[in-house]
């Protein structure tokens, strides 16, 4: 990234020569985008991230298409990116249809079948959940939405670049990424768009990645997320392997030592890199901070939502009490990770659990 940044300067809209340096950069990274989704490169739309993906697929598609209907329908699981793109859509006159999940977070495909109607016009269901690493079975769903002849959109943001995502099995017609998720920037993200899908832009102005969105492109955010796709097809399946074995010696360990511990998402059905439980009658961002003084970084929810004193909407929609979505303690295994980070958290977090226990005034030992 760092010469984007400094010597080639250039504004791959321009004419002159070093201007074509910075737009062949950009193009070869749509191709090193495009290989990792196996589709075209004329398909990929570059974007500041996985919430703008989102919505200029949501607002794109219903926008372009409400002449057939006025209808949406996602699940209660969704990312804010997706969730409160529905609910403004909901006040612009659409209908949105928020699809329940079982204990596993998995979406109920019969509700899905009976939710559609004649007005539908579009699918939007995550690929995993970012809260509890849940896979849902997206090639069944877009199986659904190509028989109705529904435009079926996947935010893939916590898939791409760690399980194989292949476009055509998945049967999609839009996909989110975002760079940030698999060691790329911040910043930069992209939106897969199947060719012949009516779609309007979400953002206006020049003619920019074929007008679908204007604005002089983040030519370094842009490189650094193709050589993050680059990366990612070589290194995947090796690290879904490693991360997978951190992850099990995380769980044997926390389950041996601390008891009233819960397991959220599903036992196999999830991403190998993420790990997600409740631990009763503490709070979650008491361990959050007490993990942090310990200099191990953890999360509760969802970032977006930690700090908030709402439970996770995607925990209730599992249908876990209040009371227990309260205790959510998720930890992400990436590729820095090793076997001794794992150790260090299995020896710190039941010191901390008992301490806050003894504290709390809820728990059985309060
Ligand atoms: N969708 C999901 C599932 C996510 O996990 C995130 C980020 O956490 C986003 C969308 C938003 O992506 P970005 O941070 O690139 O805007």
């Amino acid at each position: 990234m760092l010469p984007y940044f400094s010597d080639q300067y250039g504004n791959p809209s321009s004419i002159y020569r070093f201007a074509s340096e910075a737009n062949e950069a950009k193009e070869s990274a749509r191709e090193q985008v495009a290989k990792l989704l196996g589709v075209k490169p004329q398909e990929i739309v570059f974007t500041s991230g996985g919430t703008e993906a989102d919505n200029f697929a949501i607002k794109g598609i219903v926008y372009a298409n409400k002449n057939k209907g006025n209808h949406i329908i996602t699940s209660k699981i969704e990312h804010h990116a997706v969730f409160n793109t529905c609910k403004y859509l909901e006040k612009q006159g659409f209908k949105v249809t928020y699809i329940s999940v079982d204990k596993y977070g998995i979406v109920d495909l019969n509700e899905l079948k009976d939710a559609i109607t004649d007005k539908t016009i579009l699918i939007t269901i995550m690929y995993a959940n970012n809260e509890m690493g849940t896979i849902e079975p997206i090639e069944e769903i877009g199986k659904i939405a190509k028989e109705n002849k529904i435009y079926f959109h996947t935010d893939a943001v916590q898939t791409v670049g760690k399980i194989p995502t292949n476009v055509d099995e998945l049967g999609c017609d839009l996909l989110s990424l975002s760079g940030h998720k698999f060691y790329g920037p911040k910043g930069a993200g992209a939106l897969y768009i199947k060719k012949g899908t009516r779609i309007d832009p979400l953002i206006h102005g020049g003619h920019h990645e074929r007008n679908r969105r204007a604005g002089t492109e983040n030519v370094p955010g842009i490189v650094g997320l193709g050589k993050a796709c680059e990366i990612a097809l070589e290194e995947r399946d090796k690290e879904e392997i490693k991360f997978s074995k951190l992850r099990d010696k995380l769980s044997q360990g926390i389950f041996s030592k601390i008891d009233d511990v819960i397991l959220t998402g599903h036992p196999e059905h999830r991403l190998a890199g993420t790990f997600s439980i409740c631990v009763k009658y503490v709070e979650g961002e008491s361990m959050l901070l007490n993990l942090d003084l310990e200099g191990i970084a953890a999360s509760s929810g969802s970032a977006c939502t930690s700090g908030s004193l709402e439970p996770s909407h995607v925990l209730l929609a599992m249908g876990i009490p209040h009371e227990i979505a309260h205790g959510s303690l998720r930890f992400s295994l990436g590729r820095g990770n090793t076997e001794e980070d794992v150790d260090r958290v299995i020896e710190v977090l039941p010191r901390i659990v008992e301490k806050l226990r003894a504290m709390s005034p809820f728990g059985k030992r309060g």
